[in-house]
């Protein structure tokens, strides 16, 4: 079992398995792309099941994949299936852009996926493409719909409202969790990469209010068994759920479960620090599983307390959020 100083149990581990995207967002990627790792710098499918298979005899019972995008990764296809059949896993989840998710649904079904999570920031096709800087608005929402139809669920659509951007949309993404069954996460724009000097942020409290003055009141549902930090919410006769994911203003790191895994090979103790483990060096040196269950020990007794943001030596994070996967 993966336990860390302060008592918290890690079961929980986020794989990116790419680091590139086909969408731009401005919060994320920059207009012209970021630097890609090399090839050979990204773990292969067969080093992710092996990096996969210790983690699940460390206690790891539940893995999102994650990037970039990870519907863009070659094999992805054959990868996922494999992923999600090993023994002793008990969930496997996805968080994609959704331009690809229509065409992946079919084998996402076969391989037990049923939750999804999809980023879609507005649901104006111009801004949508104004925020992305592409114009697959109506791909990503073919692909939510079909989704919904096929009986997946949850599907989580997750969403960052930056003041001047999209935040005259509370309305229309209230009425969507209104009308359809669909689980909004608003997710507070984290001052990391592109977003580190954004005047852009809302506090989630901002939303919660003028969802509250606009449906009416918001009745707290109780955490689930997968429940990451949302706080979750619905409108009384409402068919879907709000959730709040409030990371810089109310920090719940106290309840941190998860570790993250990056394409090239980095485990992340937090998403917020600098602070990484090398577990492809050991991997590709030929280290036994004893070596590799050792990063993962190091990796979890790293973990901090808190994120160090907010923190009076406030502190810059290195990665973009495109190469750690959010
Ligand atoms: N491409 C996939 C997607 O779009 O969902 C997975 C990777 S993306 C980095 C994962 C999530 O991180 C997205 O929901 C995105 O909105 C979120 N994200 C990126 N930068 C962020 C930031 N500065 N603050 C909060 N969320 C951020």
């Amino acid at each position: 079992m993966l336990v860390d100083r302060f008592n918290r149990r890690i079961n929980y581990l986020r794989i990116s398995i790419t680091d590139r995207c086909n969408l731009r967002c401005m919060y994320c990627v920059p207009p012209f792309g970021e630097r890609k790792l090399r090839h050979k710098d990204i773990l292969r499918y067969e080093e992710l099941l092996r990096i996969a298979r210790i983690a699940i005899k460390l206690g790891i019972t539940k893995i999102r994949l994650t990037g970039g995008e990870p519907l863009i990764r070659r094999g992805v296809q054959e990868f996922i299936p494999v992923l999600a059949a090993l023994e002793g896993l008990e969930d496997v989840s996805i968080t994609t852009n959704g331009v690809f998710l229509k065409e992946n649904l079919e084998m996402l079904k076969a391989a037990g996926i049923k939750r999804l999570n999809i980023s879609i920031d507005s649901l104006d096709k111009e801004k949508f493409k104004r925020i992305t800087r592409f114009d697959y608005f109506d791909q990503v929402w073919e692909g939510i719909e079909t989704a919904r139809d096929m009986g997946f669920y949850p599907i989580k659509l997750n969403v960052v409202l930056m003041k001047g951007v999209n935040d005259n949309e509370v309305f229309d993404f209230g009425r969507l969790a209104l009308e359809q069954p669909y689980h909004l996460r608003f997710i507070e724009c984290m001052p990391v990469g592109l977003a580190e000097n954004s005047l852009a942020f809302i506090p989630n409290a901002e939303i919660e209010k003028t969802l509250i003055d606009t449906f009416g009141p918001l009745i707290p549902i109780s955490p689930g068994l997968h429940d990451g930090p949302a706080t979750r919410f619905r409108f009384e006769k409402g068919k879907g759920e709000i959730g709040f994911i409030s990371a810089i203003s109310h920090s719940f790191c106290q309840e941190c479960n998860r570790l993250r895994l990056t394409a090239n090979g980095m485990l992340l103790p937090c998403l917020l620090s600098n602070t990484e483990v090398d577990i492809k060096d050991p991997l590709r040196r030929g280290c036994l599983d004893g070596a590799l269950i050792e990063v993962f020990q190091e990796a979890v007794s790293l973990k901090p307390e808190c994120h160090p943001l907010g923190l009076e030596n406030n502190q810059k994070v290195h990665r973009k959020m495109c190469s750690i996967g959010g």
